[in-house]
């Protein structure tokens, strides 16, 4: 058996480049090598969420994404973390074992209660028990993450050392599987690249939107007439071009430099390398948006398997507390 990989993505919004070339590449390579398990956590959403309208919208659109970039339902689990409330059960089971001192200590939660001091709600501070539930219920042992998430995952494997002191061996300590996430800065070239600063180009935009949102993007500052010399380093357009035009970077970068181009044929160069990439994936895209039941029988075959672990992890966590 393959070690198994547990993932979870809050359905926030559409994915966006930014999440393409970071997690769901990643995700899609992953099915090579791993039995893996990718959920839309739309329980840790409601940490921040208050209107939840677009929600079931916002799942969906997550996992066409997903289908379309590659990820196979067939090898993979995709499923929603609410359809298997055995999660939920076991995150109460663990919040018995982990001392509150940790989660207060967790430089995430004290973020997110001075972003909304009017919402510091209990799930912020149980955020990191509920992530452990998730990786933990289906004893997944490598979860893909990058440096800055490595606190969140200690974590993790403290709460399931605790557990496996109190109560016996029970789960494996999950291993983080470092990946360099490029962070991809937005197109205002202040914030990384999020559907909430409207500085992103999703993956499902139209070659126009795509167009249309790159020539809202911030440049070099110091570059305010066509004939000023550029400085491409700096620059957040250049940036993306390393992505998706790797074999003209320095041409673009020397002619920048030399004011041969301008900023205005350098963001169109942009957009036609960016939609030319995607275009296999947006037609894919496109085409399983017209199958009305897929994304529901994904989610639901999803889920099933899932909770066939779940249940059985259940069992072993209520015998072992004396439950049963
Ligand atoms: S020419 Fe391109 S790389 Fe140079 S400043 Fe303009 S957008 Fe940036």
């Amino acid at each position: 058996m393959n070690k198994r990989v547990f993932s979870g993505v809050r359905p926030t919004a559409r994915q966006h480049i930014g999440n393409y070339l970071g997690a769901m590449q990643n995700y899609v390579a992953l099915q090579e090598e791993y039995d893996c398990i990718y959920c839309v956590v739309d329980i840790h959403a409601l940490t921040t969420m208050q209107d939840t309208s677009e929600l079931q919208n916002n799942i969906r659109e997550v996992v066409l994404d997903w289908l379309a970039s590659g990820i196979d339902p067939q090898r993979s689990i995709l499923f929603v973390q609410s359809h298997v409330p055995e999660v939920m059960e076991l995150h109460t089971l663990l919040s018995m074992v982990t001392p509150l001192g940790w989660l207060l200590r967790v430089p995430t939660f004290k973020e997110k209660a001075k972003l909304q001091p009017e919402n510091v709600n209990y799930g912020l501070v149980g955020y990191p028990v509920l992530m452990t539930a998730d990786i933990i219920l289906y004893k997944a042992t490598v979860v893909p993450i990058g440096d800055d998430q490595l606190p969140h995952l200690e974590l993790a494997r403290e709460i399931v050392r605790r557990f496996n002191n109190l109560f016996g061996k029970t789960f494996p300590e999950p291993g983080a599987k470092l990946t360099s996430y490029p962070r991809i800065v937005g197109l205002d070239g202040k914030d990384k690249m999020g559907k909430s600063t409207n500085n992103a180009i999703e993956i499902a935009f139209t070659p126009e939107e795509t167009l249309e949102r790159i020539m809202t993007a911030v440049t070099d500052p110091a570059r305010r007439y066509r004939n000023d010399p550029g400085h491409p380093e700096i620059c957040n357009i250049y940036s993306l071009h390393n992505y998706f035009s790797p074999s003209q970077t320095e041409d673009i970068a020397d002619q920048c430099r030399s004011a041969k181009i301008g900023c205005v044929d350098c963001k169109k160069l942009l957009a036609q390398h960016i939609n030319s990439s995607l275009q296999p994936v947006r037609e894919r895209r496109a085409q399983l948006a017209t199958k009305s039941h897929l994304v529901a029988d994904v989610l639901a075959d999803g889920a099933q398997r899932a909770q066939v672990i779940a249940r059985q992890t259940l069992t072993e966590v209520k015998e072992k507390m004396g439950l049963i």
